[in-house]
C-alpha cells in the first residue's frame, strides 16, 4: 500500500465533541514525520481515519458520509472507522463498502498500532506519556484532555457503554503538558473529558477535581485555563473557591442541565434535582466575579409533556444564566430511554428546541449589552484580515470584534467595548490592560 520512496499519507477527520478533536490531534503528533505525511480530507491519501460521533441519528450520518467521501476519493485507500460509532455500531459499519477497519477499541494506542502497521514500518510503540502538541495549528486555545469515561449511566446516554469507567490522566502528566503548550505559545488552554468533574489521583496524595485546578493554577504557566462542561454534582463548594480566587481559571461555568423539570430528571436518571442546580449556580454567583454560565438542554425527552416542558423552560428562564445548547432528543440503541414508552414527536421536540434557542439568544445579548462600556480582556483568534475586524475571545466568555489591524494570533489586549455586533457578539477598540474592569 505504501509507496517506499514517499511518506504514508493520512488524512483526518473528527466529528462530535471536543475528546474525539482531542484524540485525532493526539494520533496526528505521534506520527513521525518522514514516514507519515498529513494531508487535508479533501486530497488522495493512502489512509484516511473518521472520528465518528454516534451522539445522535444525525451524527452517525454524518460520520457514515465521511466514510463513503473517503472511499470515493481514494477507492485504494485504507478508511478506518474510529472513535464512538464503532462501540456500539461496528456491524451496521462493516457492511459499508471501502470500509476497511473498525476500530472498537478507541484507545489511541490502538490506533497508531494500526497506522504503523498499515505504514509497513516497525516503530517502538511511543509511551502514552509522549506528547507535542505543538502543532494544534488551527486553534488559539486547544483542548487538553485530563479524563476519559463515565459511569454516570443517564438513561439517554450511550457514553457509559462506549468509553468505560472514568480514567484520569496523571497531574504530572496534564502539567507537563500544559507547560509544553504554553512554551509553544498558546494563552489559552480549555481542559475537557467525557466527565471531567469526576477526575482524581489517589496517589501520590489524593487530590479531587478541584485539587487538580488549584494545582494548575499555582503553577500558572497560562494566562487562561478554561474548564469546558462539567455535572452539576461535580460543582463543589471547593472547585467554586478555587475558581473564585483564580487569577487564571477563567469565570466561565458550563454546566449540564439537561432539563428543568425534576420529574423528567429522574426518568433521565440524572441524580440532582432543579433546586440542587439553582444552589450551585447562586453558591458560584456569590463569589465568582463576572459569571458567564451556560447549560445544556434535551428537549423532548420520553414522556416530556407540555406542563414538564414549561416547567423546564420557566425554571431556566428564571435563573437569567447566559446561554443554552440545545439539543432535541434521539433516542440512541441500547440505552434505557430508547425503551421508555411516550416517545415524543421529532415537530414537537423541534419546536421546544426552537423556544430554548430564542430564550438563549436573549440571553446572550442581555449578557453583551451589560458588557458596553467596560474594558475586557480578549485573546485574538483571527486578526483582521482587511475585510472584517479581528475577532477574539474575552475571559468571561464574550466575542468580541475589534477593528485595529496589526494585531496577531494569540495576542491578549485590552478591548473597550462600544457596542453589539453581530446579534450577541461586541466590537470594541484597543485599550490598555491596567484598564480592565471585567474582573480579570
Ligand atoms: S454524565 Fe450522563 S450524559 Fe454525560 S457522559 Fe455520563 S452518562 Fe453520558
Amino acid at each position: 500500500m505504501r509507496n517506499a520512496f514517499r511518506p504514508f499519507r493520512v488524512a483526518f477527520a473528527a466529528l462530535g465533541c471536543k475528546t474525539n478533536r482531542y484524540d485525532a490531534a493526539t494520533v496526528r503528533d505521534r506520527l513521525p514525520a518522514g514516514v507519515f505525511e498529513e494531508v487535508p480530507f479533501e486530497s488522495e491519501a493512502d489512509a484516511y481515519v473518521v472520528f465518528t460521533c454516534t451522539v445522535t441519528h444525525l451524527a452517525d450520518r454524518q460520520s457514515r458520509q465521511f466514510i463513503y467521501q473517503a472511499h470515493k476519493r481514494n477507492p485504494d485507500a485504507a478508511v478506518i472507522a474510529a472513535g464512538c460509532y464503532p462501540t456500539v455500531g461496528a456491524e451496521e459499519l462493516r457492511k459499508i463498502e471501502g470500509l476497511t477497519r473498525v476500530m472498537e477499541d478507541v484507545s489511541t494506542d490502538a490506533l497508531l498500532a494500526e497506522l504503523y502497521e498499515m505504514a509497513g514500518v516497525d516503530l517502538q510503540f511511543e509511551d502514552e506519556n509522549h506528547f507535542n502538541l505543538a502543532r494544534f495549528e488551527d486553534r488559539s486555545r486547544p483542548f487538553l484532555k485530563i479524563q476519559d469515561g463515565c459511569d454516570n449511566y443517564c438513561s439517554y446516554c450511550i457514553i457509559p457503554y462506549t468509553r468505560g469507567k472514568p480514567r484520569s490522566v496523571p497531574l504530572k502528566t496534564i502539567l507537563c503538558r500544559l507547560e509544553k503548550l504554553a512554551e509553544s505559545g498558546y494563552k489559552e488552554v480549555v481542559l475537557t473529558g467525557i466527565s471531567q468533574g469526576k477526575w482524581n489521583q489517589s496517589e501520590p496524595e489524593k487530590l479531587s477535581f478541584a485539587g487538580l485546578i488549584k494545582a494548575i493554577d499555582e503553577a500558572a504557566f497560562l494566562p487562561r485555563i478554561r474548564i469546558s462542561s462539567i455535572e452539576p454534582p461535580d460543582l463543589t463548594d471547593e472547585l467554586i473557591e478555587v475558581v473564585a480566587a483564580s487569577k487564571c481559571i477563567c469565570p466561565h461555568l458550563h454546566v449540564a442541565l439537561q432539563s428543568g423539570c425534576n420529574s423528567v430528571l429522574a426518568r433521565m436518571n440524572r441524580r440532582y434535582t432543579t433546586e440542587f442546580y439553582r444552589e450551585r449556580l447562586e453558591a458560584s454567583r456569590s463569589v465568582i466575579k463576572d459569571l458567564y454560565w451556560g447549560a445544556d438542554v434535551i428537549v423532548g425527552f420520553p414522556q416530556e409533556s407540555d406542563e414538564e416542558f414549561e416547567s423546564t423552560f420557566n425554571f431556566i428562564q428564571s435563573l437569567d444564566i447566559q446561554y443554552l445548547h440545545v439539543f432535541p432528543y434521539s433516542a440512541r440503541k441500547n440505552t434505557p430511554a430508547a425503551e421508555m414508552e411516550g416517545q415524543v414527536h421529532p415537530q414537537t421536540a423541534r419546536e421546544r428546541a426552537a423556544k430554548l434557542r430564542a430564550l438563549s439568544r436573549r440571553s446572550r445579548e442581555k449578557a453583551a449589552l451589560a458588557a458596553i462600556g467596560k474594558t475586557v480582556e480578549v485573546l485574538i483568534e483571527t486578526p483582521s484580515d482587511g475585510r472584517n475586524p479581528a475577532r477574539g475571545l474575552s475571559r468571561d466568555y464574550h466575542t468580541v470584534w475589534v477593528d485595529s489591524p496589526g494585531l496577531s494570533k494569540n495576542q491578549i489586549i485590552g478591548v473597550t467595548v462600544e457596542k453589539l455586533y453581530n446579534s450577541w457578539h461586541l466590537m470594541g477598540v484597543p485599550a490598555k490592560l491596567e484598564d480592565m474592569n471585567d474582573g480579570s
